[in-house]
């Protein structure tokens, strides 16, 4: 037994999830989900290796879609932030801010220091013309580059954690950028959702191998508890209107699971901008999305 078959937070044994995810940033069947009993991790498997997530973001990890949907990226954040934010809280940092969109919902209650990161230059430049700072890089060299600048009230990263390989890493480093009494604000897929129990073939979330890690509450307790963070609030909102057609257009295919799929991706772009409106309120309703605010723990 190699370590390749061990879960990377408790050292588990894993056992297959799902053989052929569908998924649109790899071909059929090349990459499957393997799950941990213990504590839920799913890991993607084989582990993609840094020339194919270098190549996978060069190539076709564009943000456009998401342009389709920028009324419902702010509306999300805009939700997202009434729960994090409070009235002590004066600056937040934006892990992965791509165009900005929880940026412009920061500036719009008023907080008043504001600092994104963004790995894709694209978005990162959108975000910065509409006057973001936006740091482009990792966190790690955003947290060597400004030595010891003061921390953050609030960190959030929306659906950044499951792109990430070096998981402890990501979470030290975050949690150094913190302010004293500072939260930090994590959203991802939630490899646990109901939808993905009753359509394993069709759920949309599992982007492999984008997606390295696949998360559930207990696997990102025990992530956050390894670097003296814990839970103090945790939340499930259902996925965004991409999501949902995403998943439809899976359900729907005739196609083999696991295919390749880019014939959907016009079908969305014709269909998610008029329906965008309506499919938003899903947020209220499904458990797609695992939403956790985390502080230092008390002692
Ligand atoms: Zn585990």
């Amino acid at each position: 037994m190699t370590s390749d078959n061990l879960c990377v937070l408790c050292g588990t044994e894993l056992r297959v999830a799902i053989e052929a995810p569908p998924t649109t940033y790899a071909a059929p069947g090349a990459y499957g989900v393997s799950e941990c009993p213990a504590c839920g991790l799913g890991h993607t498997s084989p582990a993609p290796s840094e020339a194919a997530l270098r190549d996978l973001y060069a190539q076709d990890y564009g943000y456009g879609a998401h342009d389709l949907i920028a009324p419902e990226k702010r509306w999300r954040s805009a939700q997202i932030l009434s729960r994090v934010v409070g009235a002590s809280d004066h600056s937040i940092l934006d892990i992965g801010c791509m165009q900005g969109f929880l940026l412009d919902a920061a500036k719009a209650r008023g907080i008043a220091r504001r600092q994104g990161i963004e790995l894709s230059p694209g978005p990162a430049e959108e975000a910065r013309r509409k006057g973001h700072d936006v740091f482009g890089g990792t966190v790690e060299e955003f947290a060597r580059d400004r030595g010891d600048a003061p921390g953050f009230d609030v960190i959030v990263a929306q659906h950044v954690l499951e792109h990430v390989v070096d998981l402890a890493s990501f979470v030290a480093t975050t949690r150094q950028l913190l302010a004293p009494g500072g939260k930090l604000c994590l959203c991802v897929p939630n490899f646990s959702s109901k939808l993905r129990r009753a359509l394993p073939r069709s759920w949309s979330w599992y982007q492999v191998p984008a997606h390295v890690y696949h998360f559930t509450l207990p696997s990102l307790t025990r992530l956050l508890e390894k670097v003296g963070l814990h839970i103090d609030q945790s939340f499930e909102n259902g996925g965004d209107s991409l999501f949902l057609l995403m998943t439809g257009v899976n359900t729907l295919s005739s196609k083999a699971p696991g295919q390749m799929r880019k014939a959907p991706s016009m079908a969305l772009r014709l269909g998610v901008r008029p329906v965008s409106r309506v499919l938003r309120s899903y947020f209220h309703l499904g458990d797609d999305e695992l939403m956790v605010v985390a502080s230092e723990q008390k002692h």
